[in-house]
């Protein structure tokens, strides 16, 4: 081996690569390879100066971007081969020659990693059974940590002084727990106790007491990493739903392993691959069979797998699934500390496994669809928050403040945009303070305060309120930024677009520039303004927001616009009255609230105990066919006139066509819509690119034709990858577009 030449090699390394165990990965690889050099930040990302054979060089380098930590990032990687040996033996990290922020990126939090998997199963390791085991490559982060620069002290650990083992792995640069702030084991770390539903600690083996609970039907409050779940087993869902007075929205489910998920659902190959990420998140899968209905009543199952070591004990060899919904009462924020937990789950939990390891920050789980093989977000939380989305343009500071019923925040530093976790419905009191309160937290995590600040252009929306208020106290430049075009922003953004674009913008409602009630939008335009390119017909809703829920409304004013026999039953006498006064039927041209009242008209659902329940169950619904209904789309702006498409249906159903054909023909038909209105779009301004955004377009039906049929007709369509394309993601199109409008 002595005798082989010695050759050299810069290495950089270019992504977000610091904060991240990088370096230490990166040390370890090398001395792994026997290499001599050195290793050090640099602004853009890491530098390496590497010596050694030839082959143990090259080795290192192809072995590096597999093995780099999960929550590394890197965007290039260049070797500069060449360079005059020195013959210098050592290995060494460098200290950064520059203080940049990016060495306080705070980590996501990871679920638990193979090798710890592994020494929690075997007998011989110190920490055999230990539900607290972590290194660092996985364990809680984001959820314990308290304050910057990020180590022990600064977080829920601080309770926890490490023993003199602990404390040795920690120093050791060789060891996979080298600078891991949450490390722990049973003789220093949190413990776990096991309450009864009254609420007092009981005797024995804490984990055999909740698995015992579960096992005889019994519902258990379980502490997760972002906050308090209920567990229990599938055939008590409908016990659950009952106490804890959810309304229809689907439960999630915790399996104990992929096989396990299987015999639920089916699973590609990318589904598998995300469902064992670090990230861990709830992946909605396809039901393998009709069924579970009280679990979820539509054709998908959000499935995750088992991802702090506590799981991975209570569910043993003998537990395949358990539902796992978050503990929240009616749109409270998910519980997250021990006597919250005793005081709001009484009379709901027969036991609580806790333990005394804090929670400093709610994050609930993420969900998402796997779409083309790639990553769709639903809600993005728990293993990606606070991960940043890299920014063109990015100057100084700025806060948006996103939107109210999805409500989310989000915070740049320069070329940096930080979304915040998903935060829930801001009308909630609560959920409120929560957001105001996360929002103080990622200005002191990132070390920055905004200079400029963004909000919807509605005025009544609660995240404007805070915006408004904010700018008035601290004298800070408000941009409002109109629904629709922050939409579009948020899908070039979560691209890394610049514009200008074609934007298909449908969700369920958000207030226009004209001040009426958009939601079924072709826009035109960048980061710096839009133009409103088509639309589609507007809606009355019978009652204004009562229509959003009691769904029977809509599908009469479509009916009745569209000269058919409205129906309505006995309502219809005060529907008549209403529309023929005008009297609270404002317009609405939002895709969601068409759905809606096509799910009406078809009988799939008339009254929705959520928002956008019947177009969930209109997708779920669908059929197989070809067929597409007739429509018309005329004018300027363009407008997408769907009475034909009403009378078309509305004549097939009396005929008794079955509603599955009905549903697939409509979404078809919006398809055709979709595309024509694109393609009239793309030969007035000669642009390829189509973003598509909103809450409408979380349709799986909708997405995996729209996709392939927009590239068939020569364009380039673009959907939501980092963020979601429902109101959750309009915080990040906010951010972009007040940095670039600011004349500041
Ligand atoms: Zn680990
Ligand atoms: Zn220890
Ligand atoms: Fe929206």
């Amino acid at each position: 081996m002595g005798k082989c030449a010695l050759e050299r090699v810069r290495i950089e390394i270019r992504g977000i690569v610091q904060g991240v165990g990088f370096r230490p990965f990166l040390y370890r690889l090398a001395a792994e390879h026997g290499l001599q050099g050195t290793i050090e930040n640099s602004a853009s990302g890491v530098e390496l100066d590497l010596e050694g054979p030839r082959e143990a060089l090259e080795r290192f380098i192809s072995q590096l971007p597999e093995r780099a930590p999960s929550l590394a990032l890197i965007e290039s990687l260049k070797a500069d081969w060449g360079g005059e040996p020195s013959g210098r033996r050592g290995l060494t990290i460098l200290r950064s020659r520059t203080a940049d922020f990016r060495d306080t990126l705070i980590s996501p939090d990871i679920g638990i990693c193979p090798d710890c998997l592994r020494e929690l199963r075997d007998p011989r390791d110190r920490r055999y059974r230990y539900p607290f085991i972590n290194c660092t490559n996985c364990g809680p982060r984001f959820t314990i940590i308290r304050d910057i620069p990020y180590d022990r002290a600064r977080t829920s650990m601080a309770a926890f002084p490490m023993c003199p083992d602990c404390e040795r792995e920690y120093g050791d640069i060789l060891d996979r727990r080298y600078h891991a702030q949450p490390d722990c084991c049973p003789v220093c770390g949190p413990r776990l106790f096991f309450l009864g539903g009254e609420g007092r600690e009981q005797p024995g083996e804490p984990l055999e007491l909740a698995r015992a609970l579960l096992k005889s039907g019994g519902i258990l409050a379980l502490k997760g990493l972002g906050g308090v779940h209920l567990a229990c087993t599938l055939d008590r869902a409908a016990k659950l739903r009952r106490r804890k007075q959810r309304d229809e929205k689907p439960f999630a489910l915790m399996c104990r392993d992929v096989e396990a998920a299987r015999a639920l659902c089916h699973i590609s190959p990318e589904e598998e691959a995300l469902l064992e990420s670090s990230r861990k998140p709830i992946v909605l899968l396809k039901k393998r069979r009709p069924g579970l209905e009280e679990v979820s009543e539509n054709g998908r199952i959000g499935v995750m797998l088992p991802y702090t070591p506590l799981h991975v004990l209570l569910f043993g060899e003998d537990l395949d699934a358990l539902i796992m919904t978050s503990a929240n009462l009616s749109d409270r924020p998910i519980v997250y500390r021990n006597d919250e937990a005793l005081r709001e789950l009484r009379g709901i939990a027969g036991g609580y496994l806790l333990h005394d390891r804090d929670i400093q920050t709610r994050c609930d789980d993420s969900l998402l669809w796997v779409l083309e093989g790639k990553e769709y977000p639903a809600r993005r939380s728990r293993g990606y928050v606070p991960f940043p989305v890299k920014i063109t343009g990015g100057r100084g500071s700025v806060l948006a403040c996103g939107a109210e019923q999805k409500a989310s925040f989000c915070l740049s530093k320069g070329d940096y945009a930080f979304p915040s976790q998903h935060i829930g419905d801001l009308k909630n009191l609560e959920t409120l303070e929560h957001y105001e309160q996360q929002i103080r937290h990622f200005e002191r995590l990132f070390d920055t305060r905004p200079e400029l600040l963004a909000c919807d252009l509605h005025p009544d929306y609660l995240s404007a309120a805070y915006a408004q208020e904010r700018s008035r106290r601290e004298g800070l430049p408000l941009v409002k930024v109109q629904h629709h075009h922050a939409h579009l922003a948020a899908c070039m953004a979560d691209n890394g677009l610049e514009g200008p674009v074609i934007g298909l913008i449908w969700d369920g409602v958000g207030l226009g520039s004209d001040a009426t009630a958009w939601g079924g939008e072709c826009l035109v335009g960048d980061y710096g303004g839009f133009e409103r390119f088509g639309s589609l017909r507007p809606i009355p809703l019978i009652g204004g927001d009562r229509a959003v829920k009691e769904t029977d409304r809509l599908a009469y004013a479509l009916l009745r616009d569209s000269g058919c026999e409205p129906g309505g039953g006995e309502a219809a006498p005060a529907y008549e009255a209403m529309l023929r006064a005008g009297l609270n039927c404002p317009l609405s041209s939002g895709m969601g609230r068409l759905f809606d009242g096509v799910s009406a008209i078809l009988g799939i659902k008339t009254r929705c105990s959520y928002e956008g329940q019947g177009a969930v169950l209109l997708e779920a619904a669908a059929g197989e066919t070809e067929e597409r209904f007739p429509y018309e789309l005329e004018g300027s702006p363009l407008r997408f006139d769907w009475r034909p498409m009403v009378r078309a249906l509305a004549a097939e159903k009396t005929a008794g066509v079955p509603a599955p054909l009905l549903a697939a023909k409509f979404m078809n038909t919006l398809l055709d819509m979709a595309l024509e209105m694109s393609l009239a779009a793309s030969r007035e301004t000669g642009l390829k690119d189509v973003v598509l955004s909103g809450g409408s377009f979380q349709n799986m039906y909708i997405m995996e034709r729209l996709l392939p049929a927009l590239r068939g007709a020569g364009l380039r369509p673009w959907r939501h990858s980092r963020v979601s394309a429902n109101d959750e993601g309009l915080s990040l199109g906010q951010l972009m577009i007040a940095q670039r409008q600011w004349k500041g």
